[in-house]
């Protein structure tokens, strides 16, 4: 399978929270999908190997408070801010324990982070409540992760 002939079901431009969320000037988007490199801060997929837009999120909702500043944006693709929403923590599955989400601000995805194949693997509590909470590991992500595993330009350098 090709990344794509994929046929995800991502398509839909009702993401939690957009409605509510105030227009970031096109600067300040433009900064945070540069900061990143067009990579998901999550999940590291690249920006041009997924066909719907990636979006600014708040690191700390604005439910919670989180201002649309830089120190609280980072760039997420449609799937990882989705199951993102307003959430902040979630249970570790290793544990059972609460565990915060990882900020990608405050802390080195390296640290948290590692891949097996296609399979991010949470090294921590916060990288497996990550992993979890925003379902980085569910079976259509996977396929998608394999199929750009074959063609050679994952995981991203
Ligand atoms: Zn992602």
């Amino acid at each position: 399978m090709s990344w794509r002939s994929c046929n995800r079901k991502h398509d839909n431009p009702c993401v939690p929270g957009s409605d509510a969320m105030p227009r970031l000037s096109a600067a300040l988007r433009e900064y945070v999908r540069r900061r990143a490199r067009g990579c998901c801060e999550y999940c590291r997929i690249q920006e041009r190997f997924y066909r719907t837009p990636f979006q600014p999120d708040h690191i700390i909702a604005e439910a919670h408070g989180g201002a649309a500043i830089r120190d609280n944006l980072c760039w997420a693709c449609f799937h990882c801010n989705l199951h993102k929403g307003t959430n902040l923590a979630g249970i570790d599955p290793k544990t059972g324990k609460k565990a915060w989400l990882y900020h990608p601000r405050r802390m080195k995805w390296s640290r948290h982070f590692r891949w097996d194949g296609p399979i991010l693997v949470g090294q921590t509590p916060e990288g497996r409540t990550t992993v979890a909470v925003l379902k980085i590991n569910d079976d259509d992500y996977l396929r998608t992760r394999a199929a750009l595993i074959a063609e050679g330009v994952l995981p991203p350098s």
